[in-house]
């Protein structure tokens, strides 16, 4: 099978013949993956942040079962269904007053397209025809489809690849004040020369709150958020935060954007949104945004064939009601606690430039880019896994891993770490 697997099935970002190994996950339960060997290993990366609940968890089970007795799926237009009113209803109750309306779609990449979507056609339909460009920042990442691409970091979001085909943006510096740092407002300057700048023709500012994900894994202060958000505010610049990665509780709060205590215009939740059993996502947003979209007898302009999927949403559903009727924030401190605690030392070592922990996020970044297939292989010889990427080692457990699961992923990252740095 791996060998078919190689020969024709294309990986996330990878050459269509793999240079490094790949490994065949028979099933998973809890915190962990079952290999093609029978060996378990701990999963530390919770399927690229979604898996919040662990596997093959028996509420989930039990809601996609009952959904899927009942219908897997029914087209959007001209029909509703209970899974989709109900996610929608507790989606809009635990996020900020502000978002009134919600838009369901198949994957984060495609809310981030809606968002964009939404601020042109707010523009566009209330007869400015002048903002079209979105204010993005370095280091960001929303997505992989074209719209979505033409706001990542321009250089690891690969424009380059792209050149002459990705709509042009404009970019801030990624903010430089660390999520603990004194706040100046100097840490602002790059961001509102831009704006200042360029108002007249920016429709929107992009941002992830606190934890800039894919394009860096950076935390950084609340109060960048906050003066992004006044800013927006003066200037006339709608705000679109991309909670996809922080959504659910991860960063400590159920929504990142919490700790800046900010209204964004338009919010793009995914990943975690079904603990990881499938892939749906939601765009919110405003009265006062649809009422600009609608101006002059427009709609917003998307339907995806697979809208509002009921199985998604009842599975979404049911992941929510165990999210919110758990002590998940005690949970996700316990193991920032824990990763302070017992990644910190990792700074010891002379290949790690710094440790970074918030929530339920680790992070040790090293001064160079690692050699991804021998840390990987390592990790699984001590029974972790782990994808590191550039000079990234990071993890993002699941929030039910326990404490002694969660030191087995952070001695290994130590000791694959340190018998990195003699080799
Ligand atoms: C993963 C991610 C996306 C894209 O979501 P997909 O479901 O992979 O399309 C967008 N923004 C952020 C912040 C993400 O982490």
């Amino acid at each position: 099978m791996i060998d078919f697997d190689t020969q024709h099935i294309l990986h996330p970002y990878a050459a269509s013949v793999p240079s490094t190994d790949i490994h065949l996950v028979k099933s998973a339960s809890g915190v962990y993956l079952e290999l093609e060997n029978g060996e378990k290993i701990i999963d530390g990366m919770s399927s690229w942040w979604s898996v919040i609940h662990g596997y093959n968890v028996p509420e989930l089970n039990a809601a996609a079962t009952e959904q899927l007795s009942k219908m897997s799926h029914v087209m959007f237009g001209g029909l509703t269904h209970e899974p989709a009113i109900k996610l929608a209803q507790t989606l809009l109750s635990i996020t900020d007053e502000n978002l009134e309306h919600i838009f369901f779609s198949d994957s984060g990449s495609v809310s981030v397209e809606v968002a964009l979507k939404m601020v042109y056609q707010y523009w566009n339909s209330q007869g400015n025809k002048d903002k079209t460009k979105i204010l993005a920042f370095s280091k960001g990442y929303h997505g992989d489809t074209l719209g979505a691409m033409s706001v990542c970091d321009p250089i690891t979001g690969m424009h380059s690849a792209f050149e002459g085909v990705l709509h042009k943006n404009i970019f801030a510096e990624a903010p430089e004040c660390m999520f603990a740092d004194e706040w100046d407002e100097k840490y602002i300057e790059d961001f509102k020369a831009k704006l200042q700048k360029n108002y007249k023709i920016i429709a929107a500012v992009i941002l992830e709150p606190i934890v800039q994900g894919a394009g860096g894994m950076r935390l950084y202060s609340p109060h960048f958020l906050k003066r992004v958000r006044e800013l927006c505010t003066e200037y006339d610049v709608l705000l679109i935060l991309d909670e996809i990665a922080t959504g659910f509780g991860r960063t400590g709060k159920l929504f990142a954007y919490e700790y800046g205590e900010v209204s964004p215009d338009i919010l793009c939740v995914g990943k975690a949104l079904t603990g990881g059993y499938m892939s749906l996502a939601a765009t919110l947003t405003s009265k006062k945004v649809m009422q600009g979209v609608e101006s002059g007898g427009n709609v917003l302009m998307h339907g995806p064939t697979f809208m509002a999927n009921p199985l998604a949403c009842a599975v979404a559903n049911a992941s929510l009601e165990l999210l919110l009727n758990s002590p998940w924030q005690k949970r996700v401190l316990d193991i920032q606690a824990q990763l302070e605690k017992e990644l910190r030392i990792c700074e010891e070592l002379e290949i790690v430039q710094e440790v970074r922990v918030l929530g339920a996020i680790g992070v040790v970044e090293l001064k160079e880019d690692g050699d991804l297939a021998w840390l990987t292989g390592e990790f699984i010889k001590r029974g972790v896994w782990l994808r590191p990427f550039n000079k990234l080692v990071y993890i993002m457990p699941p929030f039910v891993i326990n404490e002694e699961e969660l030191r087995v992923l952070t001695s290994a990252i130590y000791e694959v770490l340190r018998v990195y740095s003699k080799k």
